[in-house]
């Protein structure tokens, strides 16, 4: 509320001492005062805990598009990490795929958001789509730790084939600074993390990984079934939207 509006408002109010005051405490209240929305709808964990440092999971990815293998791996980390929240951010422009064909960003995260809708623990951000250029992720977790804060405990999740690739990313010793990785495997997959600081990456087999974007994409354009390889509501906006139709290439 702007200086002028309050002034106008105290004076229609200035009849009704109570709302006077209620709207003048209001008015002096300091940004750092305010109760912080995270602070809000405080949950449980997904092991029935209540921390005193939140403990976030940033499920990174390019969801192209999001499927039952990710929805299981954000379910198996949060278990094991006793995580409080689950945020699913997809890729802006992946940055090693610029040359790519990526899906339309808000494609993916519409489909994210599908997906994840009716599971209170996931939530799903569009940092990575809102910020303009290339997606890298030390910007990811820069900008979630700004909105969690300095105490929030942030564990970062994507794919064991990503992770390997990590000392390339930008800033990637920074990152260590700022989160714990989670690399995820599909099963038979083995990935060497050795070279990796041991108490900052952890690596974590999820069968239901048999699944892959790849594999959709392939059956969509061959007008194969994805039902059950992806939850239907996504089954729904992939065919409604054309997706992944061989007239789209
Ligand atoms: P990708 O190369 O598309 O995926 C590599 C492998 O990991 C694929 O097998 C993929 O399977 C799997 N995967 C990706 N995300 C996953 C997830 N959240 N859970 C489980 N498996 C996952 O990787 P990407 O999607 O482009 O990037 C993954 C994350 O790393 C993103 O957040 C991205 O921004 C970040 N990244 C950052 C940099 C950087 O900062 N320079 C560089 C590369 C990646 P599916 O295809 O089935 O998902």
């Amino acid at each position: 509320m702007t200086e002028d509006i309050q002034e106008v408002f105290l004076d229609a109010t200035s009849t009704d001492t109570d709302a006077v005051r209620k709207v003048a405490a209001l008015s002096v209240q300091q940004p750092h005062e305010l109760i912080q929305p995270h602070a809000l709808v405080r949950k449980k964990s997904a092991r029935g805990n209540a921390h005193q440092r939140l403990r976030i999971g940033i499920m990174g990815g390019t969801f192209d598009p999001i499927h039952n293998g990710h929805l299981v791996a954000a379910s198996e980390v949060a278990w094991v990490y006793d995580l409080d929240e689950v945020i699913f951010v997809p890729t802006g422009r992946p940055i090693f795929k610029i040359d790519k064909n990526v899906t339309n960003a808000e494609d993916r995260y519409l489909m994210t958001v599908i997906a994840t809708s009716s599971n209170p623990q996931f939530t799903v951000s569009r940092v990575d789509i809102d910020r303009p250029g290339a997606t890298y992720t030390i910007d990811t977790l820069r900008d979630l730790r700004e909105e969690y804060g300095p105490q929030a405990e942030l564990f970062f999740i994507t794919g064991a084939d990503a992770v390997a690739e990590i000392l390339k990313w930008k800033d990637a010793a920074k990152m260590f600074d700022l989160a714990h990785f989670v690399a995820v495997t599909r099963p038979g997959y083995s990935v060497d993390v050795s070279f990796l600081p041991r108490d900052k990456v952890d690596v974590l087999e999820i069968p239901a990984l048999a699944i892959s974007s790849t594999d959709v994409r392939r059956r969509a354009a061959m007008g194969e079934p994805v039902w059950y390889l992806v939850p239907d509501g996504v089954v729904q906006y992939i065919g409604k939207h054309g997706l992944y139709s061989e007239d789209q290439e």
